[in-house]
């Protein structure tokens, strides 16, 4: 391992970022096993398994990073903690069938309070229909750490990547963005107030839309069914965990293209629009960089067009274009500046 010979050095991982961390670490490993179809690099890892394909994919939620339990309650933590990984699934053209669970926890935390995180956990797998075939438990010396791993099937030639997107495709979007982060701003804003005060009572009300966007989100299983039954391949396909602005960027790097996206074709739920500006924040901005909506982006070949155009649910937010053309923003206003993605950044 050459760059690990100079024991002297020390590069703080800040100076790579998340994204360039994982491709510094993983670029030495090559695939050796002709079943490996896919590896690092997409929203799930594919496994030729004859007639299907496996997917793979496995996400980690750290307590003080991912989440907070002032104000994420236990059963919601369970439910999302299962649903953000099935929503990568989906982002593969997949159907995820197991998941398996692993905590490590500190003895703050009771029997009665993981039944809790485990009754969300089982509603999860209720309602989309995966089994939990199991997990690892360990104990931390500080706070809880859930990792989970889905694993789903799809048949050969529907598996869809982000590396394939052409020139001319337009870009889909599945559902509105931004509530997730306007949930957790104001989640944040009343776990100040009630620091500073514990007297005052949360000011949640009529804002279950946005709250309910970040502590118990849904995976958009019900398009790959729509995909299917109206025979739509898509061209490539990502889900939104970081950001609108940082998945197309992840996809466009990937594909070797650029992206023109129209900024009034970015949905945002008019709650979403009401309390960015209450934060005194540009709507468009938390649309691009929230993160956590888990929608789905994906790109049609324009042939297709028919197809998604009645669709309930997919806005058409763009169109890909050649790289050398960048990834832009036409505003409402009638500027074109670049994209930029900001995504979140955990180190
Ligand atoms: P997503 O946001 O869709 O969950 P990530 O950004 O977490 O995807 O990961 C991007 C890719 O990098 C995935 O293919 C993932 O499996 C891979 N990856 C992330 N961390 C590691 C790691 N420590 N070692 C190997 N592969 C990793
Ligand atoms: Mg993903």
């Amino acid at each position: 391992m050459a760059n690990t010979s100079d024991r002297s050095k020390r590069t703080d991982v800040n100076t790579l970022g998340e994204f360039g961390l994982i491709d510094h670490l993983t670029s030495g490993f090559e695939l050796r096993q002709p079943s490996s179809i896919k590896g690092v690099g997409d929203d799930g890892a594919v496994i030729d398994n004859g007639n299907m394909m496996t997917v793979v994919s496995t996400d980690m939620l750290v307590e003080g990073i991912h989440f907070d339990l002032m104000y994420s309650p236990l059963k919601h933590l369970g439910y999302k903690s299962i649903v953000v990984n099935l929503s990568d699934i989906y982002a593969m053209n997949a159907i995820p069938k197991q998941v398996t669970v692993s905590i490590a926890l500190s003895n703050r935390f009771s029997v009665e309070a993981l039944e809790e995180l485990y009754d969300g956990i089982k509603r999860a797998c209720d309602y989309y229909k995966v089994d939990l075939i199991g997990g690892d438990t360990t104990s931390s010396p500080k706070g809880l750490y859930i990792s989970v791993t889905a694993i789903g099937q799809v048949e050969k030639d529907r598996v869809v990547y982000r590396n394939t997107a052409k020139a001319g495709d337009l870009i889909c979007i599945t559902g509105n963005v931004g509530a997730a982060y306007l949930g957790l701003q104001l989640l944040e804003r009343e776990k100040q107030l009630y620091l500073s005060n514990p007297d005052i009572k949360p000011d949640l009300e009529e804002q279950d839309f946005l709250v309910g966007r970040q502590l118990k989100p849904e995976a958009r299983k019900d398009m790959i069914d729509v995909f299917k039954k109206s025979g739509l391949q898509p061209t490539s396909m990502i889900d939104v965990s970081d950001g609108v602005a940082s998945e197309i960027f992840h996809l466009c790097k990937q594909s070797k293209v650029g992206a023109f996206i129209e900024e009034s074709g970015v949905p945002i739920h008019p709650d979403a629009q009401m309390m960015a500006l209450k934060f005194q924040l540009d709507p468009i901005t938390c649309a691009l960089n929230g993160g956590e909506d888990y929608e789905l982006i994906f790109t049609i070949d324009p042939k297709d067009l028919d197809k998604v155009k009645y669709l309930p649910d997919i806005y058409i937010m763009g169109e890909i274009v050649p790289a050398s053309d960048g990834i832009k923003l036409h505003t409402k206003g009638g500027n074109i500046h670049d994209l930029s993605a900001q995504g979140w950044k955990h180190f």
